[in-house]
């Protein structure tokens, strides 16, 4: 989605910080922006699910007070100030001040910060392909064993430590073929690779 928006129509920019309120309209120009299943699950384990729900709001939309994202989401006032604090404090979202002539009062403007959310997603992503990768070493490196009744499955140095012998029944264990795990963390990999390769 692209598009011109603005909650308050009645603003110019005095500086990159401070606005304050005239008789000219200024629209800024903005893109939506997307946010990815991880992104989303790291917003959630941050700020709970209220927390997605104002960043999915400020994803499509700019420069918006917390009056409104309240209404916007049926978030009570309080608790949209909590997390937009959280946000902040995490530098996942900032703002614009305006001052109304006319009350005095300073307005915050809440957008989400774009590029650390963006560099943000990128670690996130590399960090799982590292871990997807020791998870491939481990699974190329090691010979397994499994109990066929308890479903449980030991390497080759575990499964000789019990004689190869199933540690919960004592039933003897069979060898485990472990291709498709694999072949899934390879595929895996290379898709992730491939996602983030688009970045640079
Ligand atoms: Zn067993």
């Amino acid at each position: 989605m692209k598009g011109f928006k603005c909650f308050f129509d009645k603003i110019i920019c005095q500086d990159s910080n401070t606005i304050e309120r005239s008789e000219i309209s200024v629209y800024e120009y903005f893109e939506s922006i997307p946010l990815d299943e991880s992104f989303i699950a790291f917003i959630r384990e941050l700020v709970g699910e209220e927390g997605v729900a104002i960043v999915s709001f400020l994803s499509e939309n700019y420069d918006v007070t917390d009056e409104i994202l309240s209404q916007k989401t049926g978030i009570k006032l309080n608790n949209v100030r909590k997390i937009l604090y959280t946000l902040y404090d995490n530098q996942l979202v900032s703002y614009k001040r305006i001052r109304d002539k006319t009350t005095g009062w300073f307005i915050y403007l809440w957008r989400l910060n774009r590029d650390n959310i963006e560099f943000l997603v990128r670690s996130k992503k590399r960090a799982v392909l590292e871990k997807l990768k020791e998870r491939y070493e481990y699974e190329k490196q090691h010979v397994f064993f499994f109990c066929p009744k308890d479903k449980i499955r030991l390497s080759f140095e575990e499964a000789s430590e019990y004689g190869f012998k199933c540690k919960i029944c004592g039933g003897n264990l069979e060898s485990f073929d472990n291709a498709q795990i694999i072949n899934f963390l390879e595929r895996k990999i290379k898709e992730l690779e491939e996602d983030i390769s688009r970045y640079q």
